[in-house]
């Protein structure tokens, strides 16, 4: 058995090792796309000097001589001012360019203007008062967006600001997915005897959806050799594929021997609890190039957490997201035990399914790896290391499902 951190540590850097491909898109189809190339700014934002009131641009030097001032032009956003004439105001409005000379900006709600035309103000300008200065917010030659950077409606809109209308991001990745099971019926079909409902492939589907990957499913396929080998040889041109079911070693188990007809197996048992068996290996395809393959437990339970802690973030890391953002032990917290937990495995450290509460985090009553709705009614897992008995009032490693599902 190979215990997770080391299965981990081995399995990550293969993920970043690959060189995904790029595309390059219209910023308007850029959501929820990882940026492949950093988005620098070419431009001042904002690009002048402009007012961010309706009012008057006066030079406060002027105010030592003069109390009232001849409108000398008028500058409406989107036009370009004259030099601000000696003595004189100019009639600005709300994002208009500072005229030059122009040194701070009276709101109108403090100006007068008198039946000569002339204007007075309430109040003696402060030097800057109400000017947005050129270059506050980005200035030309920043990194805007580093690459790596799933893009969001924030990040494409400041995209946008510096004019930018194309972006390369990574090609969206291509995630093949079956389930093994002779006994599995799909959900709105009636079940035969022994027949249960495939649900471990919604899981995946939600999670995949939500990692915005392409999604191709096979399906059930049933327990044979031959049916396994074919559902591999369909999906090996994907970039990953995932299977649950089948990994055990039964008369019933076909997952190992059809990798391994075509291609290697390089860790087949984790020291995880749920979650073992788990098959990690390679698919070889015709062209001498190699398609990841992960084998899932059957379980539910154990094919949800295995896909959580293991496939997610590997395929997370292919699509270019830095190792901070998808290594979910750095989102582990510690957190008080409001149970015990007196038989732990001694061979395996342990997941448990855990509720966050104000009293503490209580435990899910069946931890069996075939309960799915430990899943649903628990909101994170408890890390538990091998042989942990757990004490009431215990500190515990707990990761959260938001963290876990991001
Ligand atoms: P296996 O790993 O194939 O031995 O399956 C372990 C357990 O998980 C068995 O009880 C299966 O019936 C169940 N199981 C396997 N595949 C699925 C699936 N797609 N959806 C729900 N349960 C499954
Ligand atoms: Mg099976």
């Amino acid at each position: 058995m190979i215990d997770l951190d080391s299965l981990l540590s081995s399995l990550w850097p293969i993920a970043q090792a690959r060189v995904p491909d790029t595309e390059v898109i219209r910023i308007e189809d850029a959501f929820d796309r990882v940026l492949a190339k950093p988005v620098i700014s070419g431009l001042d934002v904002p690009g002048h000097d402009n007012t961010s009131m309706d009012g008057y641009a006066v030079r406060c030097a002027d105010f030592l001589s003069c109390s009232q001032f001849a409108v000398s032009q008028r500058v409406p956003a989107g036009s370009a001012p004259q030099p601000l004439e000696q003595g004189t105001v100019a009639r600005v409005f709300t994002g208009a360019p500072i005229p030059e000379g122009a040194d701070a900006v009276i709101m109108q709600e403090e100006a007068t203007v008198g039946e000569d035309g002339l204007v007075a103000f309430a109040n003696l300008p402060k030097s800057g008062q109400w000017i947005r200065r050129r270059g506050e917010d980005i200035v030309a030659g920043q990194v805007l967006v580093p690459s790596g950077t799933r893009l969001n409606a924030f990040k494409v809109s400041l995209i946008a600001s510096v004019g930018v209308h194309e972006v390369e991001v990574y090609k969206r990745l291509k995630v093949g997915v079956f389930v093994t099971g002779s006994e599995l019926q799909r959900p709105g079909q009636p079940l035969s005897p022994g027949q249960i409902y495939n649900s471990n492939e919604y899981v995946w589907r939600g999670l995949l959806r939500a990692m915005h990957v392409e999604i191709e499913s096979l399906g059930i396929v049933p327990d044979t050799l031959s049916a396994t080998c074919d559902a591999l040889r369909k999906l090996r041109g994907c970039d990953v594929v995932i299977s649950s079911g089948g990994v055990s070693v039964g008369e019933e188990d076909h997952v190992k021997p059809a990798v391994e007809s075509m291609g290697t197996l390089s860790s087949w048992k984790v020291a995880t609890k749920p979650g073992k068996p788990l098959a990690v290996g390679e698919l070889n395809r015709d062209d001498g190039s190699t398609c990841r393959f992960f084998g899932l437990p059957g379980n539910p339970v154990s094919s949800s957490v295995a896909f959580l802690l293991l496939v997610k973030p590997f395929i997370a890391l292919m699509q270019g997201h830095a190792l901070e953002a998808v290594d979910w032990r750095l989102r582990l917290r510690e957190k008080t035990a409001d149970f015990d937990w007196l038989r732990p495995d001694t061979r395996r450290e342990e997941f448990l399914r855990v509720r966050d509460t104000p009293q503490g985090l209580t435990l899910f009553p069946n931890q069996s790896s075939g309960v799915l709705t430990s899943m649903d009614q628990s909101t994170g897992l408890v890390r538990l290391p091998v042989g942990k008995v757990v004490r009431r009032g215990d500190s515990l490693s707990y990761v959260d499902f938001q963290d876990l599902m991001q």
